[in-house]
């Protein structure tokens, strides 16, 4: 019989060497936990930083090494076991055990799924032609970084951030980009309207052909590689590299088999808990509880993948945590810090501030007379103050937000 998971000891198996799951280890071994903790990536290279692989990696300016989330030394004086280049396989729950691809088993009493997600492919005729690609590894970075240095005619297929980060990267290099969005207008997940058309005008400014109601119907192509695309309103445009930004899908596939429910996530509680309570997930693989008591939502990003980090480690150490973290994002694209906090799905109001000519201003967006969201552009002033005033349980009305800002210009 298996005895129920010890609090603060026993082993922790972490699938998933990203942001989360090395989070989940560092957290472990912050919180003084004693019990032994393996991390397993598919992934060859060591845990790394997303974020500038569609940035600053991509332009030349940071190197491999700075990407590097801890330094080799890390995993053996924090005895975390790590094992790159290794998928976990399957989860045997009744026997506490994960098989590991080369068909190695270990067994755990808390195991952690952090098996984030994976980009969406194309999947229109030529989608398989050499230099349409996608941007979610390092891998696929090394490989893009390396066709940007030779190409001249991008087409980005998908206006939200992989999309807009990576044509903002290609013009710094010098290449003629096209971004297709199916959407009218960009970033529609994350931004409100007048962000959205603000960020359409800046790419155009900078030379950028954004095309908003369309989206791409074939990559032509020649000798096995793209050569253009065909959009589905019907025109022809050049392209050496088609680069796929149309969202992600995560991976749930070993939850699934392992018998946990998965709803575009695995699901889990506020304590990150799935169905199981040997077993936690959680990052851009997990289908959380919405605020406010509004279903389950997936977010995808670095702040929500640290902070769900906190709440496993706390449960593993036999706390109470919930996770209740106010979500936050950025985004740069040529010099404008985008920055946004709160959700600003279903506002009913929004007010402006800043000089939007000046490529500085806010977009506070307002429900039912209470404060939900701001998306900041070079203003990191309102979204720190954002920051706090929707921290959770707090029900920020306008002028908190608006009032303190001013008082803090005219200091
Ligand atoms: P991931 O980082 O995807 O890690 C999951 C890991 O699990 C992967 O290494 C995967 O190989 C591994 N894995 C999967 N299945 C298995 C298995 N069976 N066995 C073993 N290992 C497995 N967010 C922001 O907030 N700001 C940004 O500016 C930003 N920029 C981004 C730029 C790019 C190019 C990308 C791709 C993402 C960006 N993001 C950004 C999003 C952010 O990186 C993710 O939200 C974050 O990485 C999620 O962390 P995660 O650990 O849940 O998933
Ligand atoms: P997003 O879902 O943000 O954006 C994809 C966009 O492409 C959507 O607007 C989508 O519209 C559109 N689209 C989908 N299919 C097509 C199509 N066939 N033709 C044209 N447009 C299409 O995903 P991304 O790929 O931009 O990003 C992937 C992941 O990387 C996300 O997890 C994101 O959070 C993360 N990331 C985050 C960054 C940040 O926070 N700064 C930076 C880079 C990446 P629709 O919604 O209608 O499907």
């Amino acid at each position: 019989m298996i005895s129920a998971p010890v609090a603060g000891a026993g082993r922790t198996i972490i699938i998933g060497a990203g942001q989360a799951g090395l989070q989940v280890a560092v957290e472990l071994r912050q919180a003084g936990y004693a019990g032994a903790v393996s991390l397993v990536g598919a992934e060859a290279a060591q845990p790394y930083h997303r974020p500038p692989l569609s940035k600053a990696y991509l332009t030349g300016e940071k190197t491999l090494d700075a990407l590097q989330m801890r330094g080799e030394a890390f995993y053996t004086e924090q005895t975390i076991a790590f094992r790159p280049g290794l998928a976990a396989t399957s989860i045997d729950r009744s026997a506490r055990q994960v098989t590991l691809a080369d068909g190695s088993t270990l067994s755990y009493d808390h195991l952690v799924l952090a098996t984030g997600a994976s980009a969406r492919p194309l999947s229109c005729p030529g989608h398989d032609l050499a230099g349409v690609m996608t941007l979610r590894s390092l891998e696929d970075a090394t490989a893009l970084k390396a066709r940007l240095g030779t190409a001249r005619h991008l087409v980005v297929v998908g206006g939200g951030f992989i999309g807009l980060e990576a044509a903002a990267s290609a013009r710094k290099l010098g290449l003629a980009v096209t971004v297709l969005e199916m959407q009218d207008r960009l970033m529609a997940r994350a931004v409100g309207p007048d962000v959205s058309q603000h960020f359409a005008a800046v790419h155009r400014s900078h030379g950028v052909d954004v095309r908003l109601g369309q989206g791409i119907a074939a990559v032509i192509g020649e000798a096995g590689h793209a050569t253009g695309v065909r959009t589905t309103a019907g025109d022809a445009l050049p392209a050496d590299i088609v680069l796929a930004g149309i969202g992600v899908t995560p991976n749930t596939v070993l939850a699934e088999a392992a018998g946990l429910p998965v709803s575009n996530g695995i699901v889990v509680d506020e304590a990150q808990h799935t169905s199981d309570r040997s077993i936690f997930a959680l990052g851009d693989v997990c289908a959380f509880p919405a605020p406010h008591g509004t279903g389950l939502i997936r977010l995808e990003s670095v702040q929500n993948a640290v902070d769900q980090a906190k709440v496993v480690a706390a449960g593993i150490m036999g706390q109470q945590a919930r996770y209740q973290a106010v979500p936050w994002f950025w985004s740069d694209q040529y010099d404008l810090k985008l920055q946004m906090v709160g959700l600003s799905q279903g506002h009913d109001a929004v007010i402006e501030r800043g000089e939007r000519s000046a490529n500085r201003f806010s977009v506070f967006y307002m429900k039912a007379g209470r404060l939900i969201a701001i998306d900041s552009i070079n203003r990191p002033a309102d979204h720190m103050r954002g920051r706090k005033l929707l921290a959770p349980g707090a029900a920020p009305i306008l002028a908190d937000a608006i009032d303190t800002h001013f008082a803090a210009r005219r200091d």
